[in-house]
């Protein structure tokens, strides 16, 4: 049962987290990680979310696991692109709003969210994100995260979508 949960949950994530680059045209030939801060997606980030987001990829590594940002910032148009791809993949408005934001309440559009990928890496940051201040904050969305930690590394509760 155990298993058959954890592969539903692997094969929605695949389906929702898709990469998303700051620029459409962009497309490198590896994975962007918290490093790459001449990417925009990068680069425009808020600079402690990005440092915190380079400190837990740096720990990841050590442990054997590789953590690539799938989406960092997102300009207000590209934003207003995702949200209407969503609205043709998900059939309405209302169910592309539980995983797409409106641009101007992206946290993407402000630089203060991060999609992560990479295998087993949410689950990484789900565990010792805390520890760097990053939280998970929609259930239903395990790969993204915000800079949310208390001062003891206690995150919020989740939200259980991004419709709030
Ligand atoms: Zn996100």
């Amino acid at each position: 049962m155990r298993a058959v949960l954890m592969t539903g949950v692997l094969a929605t994530a695949l389906v929702l987290a898709p990469v998303v680059r700051a620029d459409p045209a962009e497309q490198p030939d590896r994975p962007l990680t918290a490093f790459d801060t001449a990417d925009p997606a990068i680069g425009n980030l808020d600079p402690a979310l990005r440092t915190a987001v380079q400190n837990a990829t740096t720990a990841a590594a050590a442990q054997g696991i590789s953590v690539t940002v799938n989406s960092g910032w997102r300009s207000p148009q590209f934003q207003r692109q995702l949200l209407e791809d969503a609205i043709v993949t998900y059939g309405s408005f209302a169910a592309a709003r539980q995983y797409v934001q409106l641009p101007e309440q992206s946290r993407h559009v402000v630089g203060t969210a991060v999609d992560i990928g990479g295998p087993d890496a949410a689950q990484w940051m789900i565990a010792n994100g805390p520890r760097f201040g990053l939280c998970q904050i929609y259930a239903n969305e395990t790969w993204h995260f915000e800079l949310a930690a208390d001062a003891n590394g206690i995150c919020p509760p989740l939200l259980p979508t991004a419709a709030g």
